[in-house]
């Protein structure tokens, strides 16, 4: 059964991590090496089941592999799931039991935050590996890369509006931004300086405030994002907010936002494509922040980082001219470029 699971995916080994002791049950999923080693966070989670967590884990580091490929990384695909609710069951002893088991892996994973895990877990697991990125600045971490996130957002939304428009004058469009966090405000602040109109929405009144007083944002409801007149639909708060009820009351040309899985399913992708809205993939757009962290594995540059954020502008372009030469929808073509430069790499035989 689980062997059948790997198979599905493809993936090269699966650590299933076990202290009890400390607590620790966790899953480290190794998805492809060929480009590098497996990079990609751990992510803290209750779990109903034991088969969620594994689902979760096989599905995330995919993912990653889909994405460091695409962001030019020479990095590969990985990720780790601790099953265990984050306000209750952290502990020294469990991170650091977790640290070592990544340490046993001697590099073939390199681990870093995710959803549940801060700065002050990952210290604890930087105490029994090398093997870990997002560690406080103090050790040569990279520190918060969301406004890098932003950045390189603003980049794939460059590349789609000389897609779409024949221009990349920001100032021109107006933009619906929905969810105003740590990426979404350093969007709408980057988007201000470019002269843009601005609606945002936020479950947060006070960031919501805080767009409008600060970046002059026009403030809308949460459902009504989905209704607003603006050239762009910029989705950075959850995932599956293009679905079929939220498509036909887009007006976009097109949504390009920092948010992970934005498409509800493949499908949608593809009335996406149907509907003449350029799509911007998502993890194609939001590659900032794993490029941020990579930075850290061979001694992080803030300098380094801010170049390697450009390169998303021509990441998306190829992608949209692998869409149009393949007629493949955007989202499709993201996943190709992927793996076309999988296979290219992996047949290079560099000398040792
Ligand atoms: P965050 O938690 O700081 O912000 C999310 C914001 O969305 C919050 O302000 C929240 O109140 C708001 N929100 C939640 N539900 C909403 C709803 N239904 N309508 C409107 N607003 C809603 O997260 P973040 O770090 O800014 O990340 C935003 C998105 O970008 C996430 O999907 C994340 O996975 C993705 N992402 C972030 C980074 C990064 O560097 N932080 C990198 C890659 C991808």
């Amino acid at each position: 059964m689980i062997f059948e699971h790997l198979d599905t995916y493809g993936h090269e080994q699966v650590v299933f991590c076990h202290n009890k002791d400390v607590g620790l049950k966790a899953i480290i999923a190794i998805h492809n090496t060929v480009l590098g080693p497996a990079l990609g966070g751990t992510r803290m989670w209750p779990y109903e089941s034991e088969q969620d967590a594994l689902n979760d884990v096989l599905r995330l580091s995919r993912g990653m592999t889909y994405k460091n490929a695409v962001a030019g990384l020479n990095i590969g695909g990985g990720k780790a799931v601790i099953i265990g609710d984050p306000a209750t069951d952290k502990s020294e002893g469990l991170f650091r039991a977790f640290g070592q088991f990544v340490e046993s892996l001697g590099g073939r994973y390199i681990t870093a935050e995710d959803v549940g895990i801060d700065v002050n877990d990952m210290e604890f697991v930087y105490r029994e590996t090398q093997f870990v990125t997002g560690v406080h600045q103090v050790h040569g971490g990279s520190g918060d890369p969301s406004p890098f996130t932003a950045y390189g957002t603003m980049q794939g939304l460059l590349a789609s509006l000389n897609r779409k428009f024949g221009n990349e004058d920001v100032g021109n469009y107006s933009y619906a931004v929905q969810g105003l966090g740590h990426v979404g405000i350093e969007f709408v602040k980057l988007l201000k300086e470019r002269g843009a109109k601005i609606f945002v929405t936020d479950i947060n009144k006070d960031r919501v405030e805080r767009a409008v007083s600060e970046y002059g944002a026009e403030a809308v409801g949460l459902d009504e994002i989905y209704d607003v007149d603006a050239d762009v639909y910029s989705p950075c708060a959850l995932g599956g907010t293009v679905n079929e009820k939220t498509l036909p009351r887009l007006k976009a040309k097109i949504i390009c936002g920092a948010a992970n899985n934005q498409l509800a399913n493949n499908a949608i992708g593809d009335e996406v494509e149907r509907r003449g809205i350029l799509y911007a993939p998502d993890y194609a757009v939001n590659a900032g922040g794993v490029m941020n962290v990579s930075l850290e594995i061979d001694g992080y540059n803030r300098e380094r980082a801010m170049r390697m954020m450009r390169t998303i502008y021509h990441n998306l372009t190829r992608i949209f001219e692998i869409s149009q030469r393949d007629g493949i929808p955007t989202y499709m073509a993201a996943d190709r470029l992927a793996e076309e430069r999988i296979e290219i790499m992996g047949k290079l035989k560099l000398p040792l």
